[in-house]
């Protein structure tokens, strides 16, 4: 079942994707080496909760292994879903960080891999490579297309740069829940799949490793890493279908703000 989402159900989405984009600005002015990932969780579940808003992660799945943290931080060949922990960010490390809210009955959802210090050209083009992909993915959420052209966008701009398109996780619409229908895959044909709507709500988020696309979980039930070893990125808007053009909710304004990195400005989106 999807649900078209009136403009005033748009709007509170907006507020609920301003505060997952605040909280992001708010860990961004911390990742340097030597800051454990712990810290960084407790940062993000404070602001969160100071603006009204409830972390959404923290307590969700299943009854007997609930996901224990504000955030998932997942570095390196970590892809998704990483537990914030004792480990302390190091000088080159990649963390991919996700993080969901809901505020006024509203869910928030977006992702951004940060560098911590600087990292090597081949990192910096997986990340740019993926972001590319992100609004790319975008650029086809419009009123009239299918999913698919959404999947296709990313898929092929991915591979054609050599790279591995997770298929085991995908995107999802969201609102009132934090993962409503339709899936979003990062692969598949353009022209198949569900029609897009004006008012559909989505959160579009390829997940990207230098290597294979396979995946596996570690015994804690949660961690998804790289079947090779290979680093993975992870980036995520929540954006609303419009007639013509899609309407991003989320931003990266306030990360690059601090972090200075412009992985890559496209003209389009500012
Ligand atoms: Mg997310
Ligand atoms: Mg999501």
């Amino acid at each position: 079942m999807i649900y078209l989402k009136s403009e005033h159900e748009i709007q509170l989405m907006r507020n609920s994707a301003q505060l997952v984009s605040l909280t992001h600005a708010e860990i961004a002015k911390r990742i340097r080496p030597g800051v454990k990932t712990a810290e960084l969780d407790q940062v993000a579940e404070d602001f969160i909760k100071k603006h009204d808003g409830r972390p959404a992660f923290k307590g969700y799945g299943p009854r007997n292994n609930r996901f224990p943290a504000t955030l998932c931080m997942s570095v390196n060949e970590q892809v998704v879903h990483g537990f914030p922990g004792e480990y302390e960010l190091k000088e080159g490390d990649i963390v991919s960080i996700d993080c969901g809210i809901e505020k006024e009955g509203f869910f928030g959802d977006s992702a951004y891999t940060y560098v911590v210090g600087e990292c090597d050209e081949q990192t910096y083009d997986l990340l740019k490579t993926t972001v590319e992909s992100l609004y790319k993915g975008i650029d086809q959420a419009v009123h009239g297309n299918k999913v698919g052209d959404i999947s296709h966008a990313v898929q092929t701009h991915c591979e054609a740069q050599g790279y591995g398109v997770v298929r085991d996780l995908v995107g999802h619409g969201l609102g009132r829940a934090l993962h409503e229908d339709p899936s979003v895959p990062n692969f598949g044909k353009a022209g198949r799949g569900k029609r897009l709507r004006e008012g559909m709500t989505l959160a579009i988020e390829p997940m990207i490793n230098m290597g294979t696309w396979k995946v596996k979980t570690l015994k804690d039930g949660w961690t998804i890493v790289t079947a090779d070893g290979s680093k993975s990125a992870h980036y995520e808007h929540d954006v609303v279908v419009r007639e013509g053009k899609a309407e991003i909710l989320t931003t990266f304004e306030y990360i690059e703000e601090i972090t200075k990195i412009q992985i890559d400005p496209f003209p389009n989106y500012g």
